[in-house]
């Protein structure tokens, strides 16, 4: 079952593809609804789902410049509060760089869409981003890109209990994707010019370690690596989808995982004959899929405002 036209590949769906075909496959391809808790107990998976986006909302409204008394009035749970104070602790950082919240970017890609939604892009002098480095947790001395140039940061706001390792988050698909798409369509951003690779840098803002971002600079490599590297994932995805014939639960079944951990926390897994019994909620956030706990990216659950998704036509 070929994709639908309209398909746009996110770094949530590639996640789910790279995790396990056959996840990407019951969840996209033949969009098989099929309820089941990804944690127990399930309640605390849903407070804490809640947790997430109303901080993101709460910054959202922040950097839109609402009130911050009114803002940090609505922020009742101790969890939220701490996450909040972290975040104002944080916030005179940016000093009066240029900040986007929430805004979406595509570009086509290996003859599809990417999308990315991003929490914020940070546009600022990098002399300016020089003197706030100690601040934010940055190694001294640490590259930063061309003197003088600008400089553009994308910051998202992670909520994870437990701090994923620096390898951990290299490794994710969204730490490939967000730059990638920015570079090649962000100039939307800057009245038609062009972004290069090492004017950009991915910071993971972990709302449990505010003085602890865990910050990835891009360069031109970086950026041909990446791109050769989804182009390569996309063309796969869509050729193996391009190959079943027949739909539904009839479809040629595509390869599970073979890390059945990744099993305990899938919705999937009565289906896939993987287990019954969803895994801990602990035990989640310390795995692979903590990310699907954080609001704020595209993915098959969020609705994108397509009105603020910034397009390129090469
Ligand atoms: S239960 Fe396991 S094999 Fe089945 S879709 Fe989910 S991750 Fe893949």
């Amino acid at each position: 079952m070929p994709l639908p036209a309209t398909f746009q590949f996110s770094a949530t769906s590639l996640q789910d593809y790279v995790d396990c075909p056959r996840r990407f496959q019951l969840r996209y391809t033949l969009q098989i609804a099929w309820p089941a808790p990804q944690t127990e107990p399930t309640g605390e998976q849903e407070h804490r789902a809640r947790l997430a986006r109303d901080f993101h909302r709460l910054v959202h409204q922040h950097l839109l410049g609402l009130p911050t008394d009114a803002l940090s009035a609505s922020a009742r749970d101790p969890d939220l509060a701490r996450w909040w104070r972290a975040y104002l602790a944080y916030a005179p950082a940016l000093g009066d760089a240029r900040v986007i919240p929430e805004f979406g970017l595509s570009a086509p890609l290996a003859g599809h869409r990417a999308v990315a939604q991003y929490d914020a892009v940070v546009i600022r002098d990098s002399q300016v981003e020089a003197e706030l480095a100690p601040a934010q947790g940055r190694p001294q001395g640490s590259p930063l890109g061309p003197s003088g140039s600008t400089q553009f940061l994308i910051l998202d706001w992670k909520t994870y209990r437990r701090r994923p390792s620096r390898d951990w988050l290299a490794g994710r698909l969204q730490t490939r994707l967000y730059p990638l798409l920015l570079v090649k369509a962000g100039a939307s951003l800057t009245g038609g010019r062009p972004i290069r690779p090492n004017q950009v840098e991915m910071r993971y803002w972990l709302a449990e370690y505010p003085d602890q971002p865990e910050s990835f600079r891009y360069d031109e490599a970086t950026y041909q690596a990446d791109l050769a590297y989804l182009t390569d994932l996309i063309t796969e995805i869509a050729a193996r989808a391009g190959e079943g014939e027949s739909g539904g639960l009839l479809a040629e079944v595509w390869p599970l995982t073979a890390d059945r951990r990744r099993c305990r926390f899938c919705n999937y897994r009565s289906l896939c004959e993987r287990g019954k019994v969803a895994g801990p909620v602990d035990d989640y956030l310390e795995g692979d899929d903590v990310e699907v706990l954080d609001a704020g990216e595209a993915g098959p659950q969020v609705d994108l405002d397509w009105g603020q998704v910034g397009e390129t036509v090469h």
